[in-house]
């Protein structure tokens, strides 16, 4: 059997999870600790690999920025307020000129999502960075993959597929009108972790993830912790402008459903709840399992490490 980064995680570390301050251990975008009565902390970790994660001639300041905002962004797909981060950086070189700017996009994150740097650890070797993010979440709520009901409503937030888009215009498999070339960057260099949202659909949402891997891959996240299944249907997907612009629309929304990196939230809500502001409802929960779209999309969607 071919390994995934998710059959290596279940066969050698999830049974190593078991304490009694322990909530939630591995599975979801946090894992949840009990410190007293009624405190609790969220905490989560990225690594960007150089090469894997970014180009390796992306510009210091994005990957700093980046690092910090993919890190949020799990934060936030579970309600959590933010508290602080920890960074550990493997460096080839102490250039000067990477640190300065590559510290600059740091600040500009810490500052931008409230989250304080405490701490962290600095090795050298190939470049990687890793971020371990802490929040707090109120005594009984918390937004997991695993609440989702037949009956509820699926929503995102933002445009999907930009990520994508983005980096496809990084690797120059295309390029979009000059009026929206930053704006495709950005999307991918500085991607806005969804803090606010996620916080206010904690006593709404009954499942929430962020899309990291691909709408489709994530969202079977979603359906197979609830035991539920979802139904998307594509063209009510929110595209932005500038990936409408994509002369090839079928490329634009296998983007928008199997890339990765946009970091909207995607989440339910029981029928009767109004759509938040920024947010689309993009189908409905069903019994049964899995992920359906009217849209057939290749092969295995998401990102796969392994
Ligand atoms: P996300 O995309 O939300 O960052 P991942 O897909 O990276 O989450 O990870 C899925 C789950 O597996 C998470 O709960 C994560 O904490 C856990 N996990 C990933 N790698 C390891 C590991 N080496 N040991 C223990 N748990 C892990
Ligand atoms: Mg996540």
């Amino acid at each position: 059997m071919v390994a995934t980064e998710f059959s290596i995680i279940s066969r050698y570390f999830s049974s190593l999870g078991r304490g009694e301050a322990v909530e939630l251990g591995v599975g979801d975008d946090c894992a949840i600790l009990r410190l007293g009565n009624d405190q609790r902390l969220a905490t989560s970790m990225d690594t960007l690999v150089a090469g894997v994660h970014f180009p390796d001639d992306a510009f210091p300041e994005d990957i700093g920025y980046r690092a910090v905002a993919v890190a949020a962004s799990d934060l936030a797909a579970m309600g959590a307020s933010p508290l602080g981060i920890t960074v550990a950086l493997t460096l080839p070189e102490a250039d000067e000129f990477w640190l300065t700017t590559f510290s600059e996009g740091l600040a500009r994150a810490v500052s931008e999502y409230k989250l304080p740097l405490i701490g962290g650890d600095t090795t050298k070797g190939p470049l990687s960075i890793t971020v371990q993010v802490f929040g707090s979440l109120p005594s009984k709520l918390a937004l997991l993959r695993s609440g989702a009901v037949a009956g509820d409503k699926l929503y995102v937030s933002g445009t999907l597929g930009d990520a994508a888009g983005g980096l496809a215009f990084i690797q120059e498999k295309w390029r979009p009108q000059p009026e929206h070339a930053d704006y495709m960057l950005n999307r991918f260099y500085r991607p806005t972790a969804r803090l606010q949202l996620g916080k206010s659909l904690l006593d709404q949402a009954t499942a929430a993830i962020d899309i990291s891997d691909g709408l489709l891959a994530d969202a079977g996240h979603i359906a197979a912790a609830s035991g539920v299944r979802l139904d998307i249907q594509s063209a009510r997907i929110p595209l932005s402008e500038a990936l409408k612009s994509h002369p090839d629309e079928t490329q634009a929304r296998q983007w928008a459903l199997c890339g990765g990196d946009d970091y909207e939230l995607c989440f339910t809500l029981p029928p009767n709840l109004p759509t938040p502001a920024g947010c689309t409802c993009i189908g409905e929960v069903y019994a049964g399992e899995g992920v359906d779209c009217d849209l057939l999309v290749d092969t295995a969607s998401g990102y796969r490490h392994f």
